[in-house]
Formats: structure tokens, sequence, C-alpha cells
């Protein structure tokens, strides 16, 4: 069985002001804080997503594309 291959760049866009970055994702963890580089503003998740990038980025996190769970 081949690894599938994970994309560690996502591009996470703040809710707040529309301020689009794009950010590579850590592999063996979940960001839960993100701050909006521009208005500072602290991105958390949503409710029953586990980390900024699933709510905010273009691509799941890691752990969630590896389908092993997250954050467990
Ligand atoms: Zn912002």
């Amino acid at each position: 069985m081949t690894r599938d291959v994970l994309i560690l760049e996502s591009t996470l866009t703040c809710p707040y002001c529309g301020y689009a970055k794009q950010e590579v994702m850590p592999t063996d963890a979940c960001q839960f804080y993100y701050e909006c580089t521009r208005c500072k503003a602290l991105l958390r998740p949503r409710p029953g997503d586990c980390c900024v990038f699933c709510s905010f980025g273009t691509v799941k996190c890691p752990p969630v594309q590896a389908q092993s769970g997250c954050c467990g």
C-alpha cells in the first residue's frame, strides 16, 4: 500500500478582514490558534473542526487527510 501524499500547504483566509496567507501545516500536530498577519485577530477552529486549517484553510490538515483522526 502506497502512502498517501499529504498536502502541507494551505491558504488561510481570515474571516474578519479577508486576508489570505499561505502557511505550511505541521504534520504531527494541529494548530488551534492562528493570528492573522494583517488584523491580528486570533482565529480559532469552528465548532466541529479540529484546527484552524480545517476551518479557514483551503486544505484540511494532514491528520485529517491521512484519516488518522486529529488531536487525539
Ligand atoms: Zn484578519
